[in-house]
């Protein structure tokens, strides 16, 4: 599964892999996961069409069946499919990069830890990484949802500075 949204935008977000719903109809964060980031872009300011979604894993084969179900994705697994986002990142040429949860992060940014860099933009070459929590986390975790609501304000402010930049 590629991801869906525009190919122009500024801003790519990229969650950890797809899961079954994902899986069975083609789209990236169309489950709970995906309301709760429709919510979070609102308060950014944007909405999905202005972003391009996708994820680190771009299929479910493996970590859908093999036990535990559901599980966390292998570097290995990582390291098959990052060659895919890089070249999905080099063809979006987005300003900003938007990880979701710490798999997400590790690919982009390795050695970096969610705990302390979450909320705050990252420089990735010419690219500004901004590590958020996964919001399947805040769903299961009912106290990083505010931490997920004020660290998504950083993304509205990061999307109005590219605005101001061609003015
Ligand atoms: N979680 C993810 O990381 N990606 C999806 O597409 C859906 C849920």
């Amino acid at each position: 599964m590629p991801g869906e949204g525009s190919g122009a935008a500024s801003v790519v977000i990229v969650g950890e892999g797809p899961g079954r719903l994902e899986d069975a109809t083609g789209r990236p964060f169309v489950g709970r996961a995906g309301r709760l980031l429709d919510e979070l872009l609102r308060q950014a300011g944007l909405a999905r069409a202005d972003v391009y979604i996708t994820n680190v894993i771009k299929d479910r084969a493996a970590t859908a069946t093999t036990p535990p179900r559901d599980r966390p994705p292998s570097s290995a697994e990582v390291a098959a499919c990052l060659p895919w986002l890089r070249a999905q990142l080099d063809v979006l040429r987005p300003r900003v990069v938007v990880t979701l949860g710490r798999h997400s992060l590790a690919a982009l940014l390795p050695g970096a830890q969610i705990g302390e860099v979450h909320g705050r933009p990252q420089r990735l070459g010419s690219r500004t990484v901004l590590p958020l929590y996964h919001p399947s986390y805040a769903l299961h975790n009912p106290a990083v949802r505010p931490l997920l609501f004020r660290d998504i304000r950083v993304l509205g402010r990061l999307v109005r500075g590219l605005g101001r930049e061609g003015e």
